[in-house]
């Protein structure tokens, strides 16, 4: 492919800026459409596990990512009352899998792929669409309503409701509700001290972790229909659901005010596409594989996606061949994941809780299995290689 040669990525989300700068860094032309007037990100803060960070590191930006790591110590899982299931170490982590699990600002990590793209590269309020995905002959083509623009590549990092993914694949259904609503803040809770931890109860978990700028990230999910909203507001609908729950959960909820509080349902894609390019297309992130946040995987298969996808921009059979097996089988792993966090039944329950505690109590560590052979993932470069400028 020519140096010069022209990519269009749709979607100015994680995937999306981590697309456009690798293929910067390989001598793209890129123009990146986003839809929103701004690349302000929804959803608080996000965890990169070691696999996306070793993607990040190809485009120059992995240590200082690392940099943000703020969980130390112990943590690990508890139930409601407070007991502990499981124990881990952010030590333990680092050391099963070649580094740390870093959380931070969704913010920051935009602010920081789209600073590696030249000035002009993104465009905002430019709800995009494929209008011709081209083929060995001719360019793909992409309109914008007020302009049609075309390509040797268009990447399509438009998200879960890709309309990139049902342009290239009409006939295959669409992301379906996976059971379970999620409530998310990033506050400052002084005066504070706790353990990062996740807790299962029945049909609901609850997280907290503290990021590196001093504020407190809490996740809740619970088992719910779909398209609910609380009647009153939803700092009053996790009082109602997890204001009993053990210390520091209370606290996070005195903290927060009712408009900290983001609520979004969970859905994702049940059935794999058959490919995740066609013609001179190439689908990433949420667009080709939603998944549930159980493993927090998304953005990072998404990351990863990025890496490859540059790797492999002049074969795109051969990306599809890199990704597809490996998203599928993670997002399989977030679905089976979800069915044990979120399990409802009360026997289930606790035959799931006793079994944690004891296999915890034989192997330390445990939660961190469900990430072996994810997280130790390492991009298709040289250890330590960043894509050439
Ligand atoms: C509660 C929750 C917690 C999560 N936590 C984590 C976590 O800790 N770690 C993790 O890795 N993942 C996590 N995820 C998943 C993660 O948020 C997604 O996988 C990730 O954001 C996907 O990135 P993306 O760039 O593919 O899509 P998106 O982030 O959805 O970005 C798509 C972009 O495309 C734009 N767009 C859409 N249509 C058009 C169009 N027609 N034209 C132009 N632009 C368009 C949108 O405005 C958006 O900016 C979580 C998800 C949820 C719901």
């Amino acid at each position: 492919m020519a140096r010069s040669a022209h990519a269009i990525v749709i979607g100015g989300g994680i995937g999306g800026l981590a697309a456009a700068a690798a293929l910067h860094r390989r001598g793209w032309d890129v123009t990146v459409l986003e839809r929103a007037r701004t690349l302000e990100p929804v959803g608080a803060a996000i965890s990169l596990a070691p696999n996306a960070l070793r993607a990040l590191d190809v485009l120059g930006i992995g240590e200082e990512i690392r940099d943000l790591a703020a969980w130390q110590g112990d943590g690990g899982l508890r139930t409601p009352g407070g007991r502990w299931l499981s124990r881990t170490s952010a030590e333990t982590a680092a050391a099963r899998f070649g580094g740390p699990l870093v959380l931070l600002p969704r913010a920051t990590l935009v602010d920081r792929l789209a600073a590696l793209l030249p000035p002009g590269a993104v465009r905002t309020a430019a709800a995009a669409s494929l209008t011709d995905p081209g083929d060995g002959r001719r360019p793909a083509r992409v309109s914008t309503g007020a302009d049609e623009l075309e390509a040797e590549l268009v990447v399509g990092a438009d998200g879960i409701n890709s309309r990139v993914r049902s342009a290239l694949f009409p006939d295959r259904p669409g992301p379906v509700y996976a059971g379970f609503t999620t409530w998310r803040v990033l506050i400052p809770v002084p005066g504070v001290e706790f353990a990062s931890h996740e807790t299962w109860g029945r049909g609901r978990i609850w997280g907290t972790h503290p990021l590196k700028d001093g504020r407190v990230y809490a996740y809740a999910a619970a088992m719910t229909p779909a398209g609910g909203r609380a009647a009153d507001d939803e700092k009053a609908e996790l009082l109602r659901l997890f204001g009993d729950w053990h210390d520091p959960v209370p606290a996070v909820l005195a903290a927060a005010r009712p408009e900290d509080v983001l609520r979004h349902d969970v859905h994702h894609i049940t059935t794999p596409l058959p490919a995740y390019h066609c013609g001179r297309v190439a689908l990433l992130g949420d667009a080709a594989h939603a998944m549930p946040p159980t493993l927090g995987q998304g953005g990072n298969q998404a990351v990863e996606d990025a890496v490859v996808l540059a790797h492999h921009c002049d074969d795109l059979a051969a990306y599809t061949a890199a990704r597809l097996p490996r998203t599928t089988a993670i997002s399989r792993q977030a679905v089976q994941a979800a069915r044990v966090n979120m399990a409802r039944n009360p026997v289930a329950v606790a035959v799931r809780d006793t079994v944690i505690a004891a296999l915890s109590k034989a192997g330390p560590g445990l939660l961190l299995r469900g990430f072996d052979g994810i997280a130790d993932w390492r991009p298709p470069y040289a250890a330590g290689e960043a894509i050439e400028r």
